[in-house]
């Protein structure tokens, strides 16, 4: 059994299978998905999503550094209320994208520490994008996010760059499928990387692991990048499940939801 921790499911490119999507997921052992928001509408989207599919589908709230211009007041209220819901088990994803830069840095600094106090408010974890942006992430983090929790999603960066970000003890690292490529140091962060503190994903739709080649990607798939890293660990598959679900279950706080099934 395995939890895709991050996992797009609400955009427009499941629109025409999404049910089965999640559907083969479920009976593939990959049975938790974690969907989270990158503006308002899609975090409405992703709590939807997880209305209908309780204990198997949980939402985050947040606005991505993409859209970090359309992060007002009046969004802000209208997350702080979605977080009261139980299906919301995250803020996020929201983060720094100096890559791209769609919005301005100064717009996206400011937008990211909104999403900390917010969290903190909530008592959710929370969910960062990093990218290009590694020590500004840190910088903020350093001085505003003590004492929070959370994961560094689809991290990316260099094992200097991965031991800065697991300083921060409540914070997790997530492995999607650029694990399963060339030319990064992502093998050398996965071996050095605490057993308690890795999570995996797809990231889907995008992001898929090499050997499944270009396609849509997809919660299943998750388990490309968990064979990935149990190869690298000389661990078994059913080992890595166990652990990174453990850890994800404790993060987003998701055992309470297998106790109401039961
Ligand atoms: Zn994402």
């Amino acid at each position: 059994m395995l939890v895709d921790s991050h996992a797009h499911i609400d955009v427009s490119r499941f629109d025409s299978d999404r049910e089965a999507v999640i559907a083969a997921a479920v009976a593939g052992g990959v049975t938790r998905i974690v969907d989270p928001g990158c503006d308002l509408a899609s975090s409405r989207a992703a709590l939807a999503l997880a209305k209908a599919h309780p204990g198997v589908v949980f939402a985050g709230v947040g606005t991505h550094p993409h859209d970090a211009t359309t992060h007002t007041a009046e969004v802000e209220e209208q997350y702080r209320a979605m977080a009261r819901e139980p299906e919301v088990v995250a803020i996020g994803e929201f983060g720094l994208d100096y890559f791209r830069m769609l919005s301005p840095r100064e717009v996206q600094r400011e937008v990211f520490c909104a999403h900390l106090r917010l969290a903190r408010e909530c008592d959710l974890p929370c969910i960062i994008h990093t990218r290009d942006s590694h020590d500004d992430v840190i910088e903020l983090l350093r001085a505003h996010g003590q004492g929070l929790r959370g994961v560094f999603h689809c991290f990316s960066g260099t094992v200097a760059q991965a031991e800065e970000c697991l300083e921060f003890g409540g914070f997790l690292l997530s492995f999607a499928g650029p694990l399963t490529r060339q030319g990064n140091e992502l093998p050398e962060v996965a071996r050095m990387a605490p057993l308690s503190r890795i999570l995996v994903e797809t990231d889907s739709p995008y992001l898929v692991p090499k050997p499944l080649r270009e396609r849509r990607n997809e919660p299943l798939f998750v388990k490309t990048t968990a064979e990935k890293l149990a190869e690298i660990r000389g661990m078994t598959l059913e080992e890595i499940a166990q652990v990174t679900t453990a850890n994800a279950v404790r993060l987003f706080n998701l055992a309470q939801y297998s106790e109401n099934e039961s």
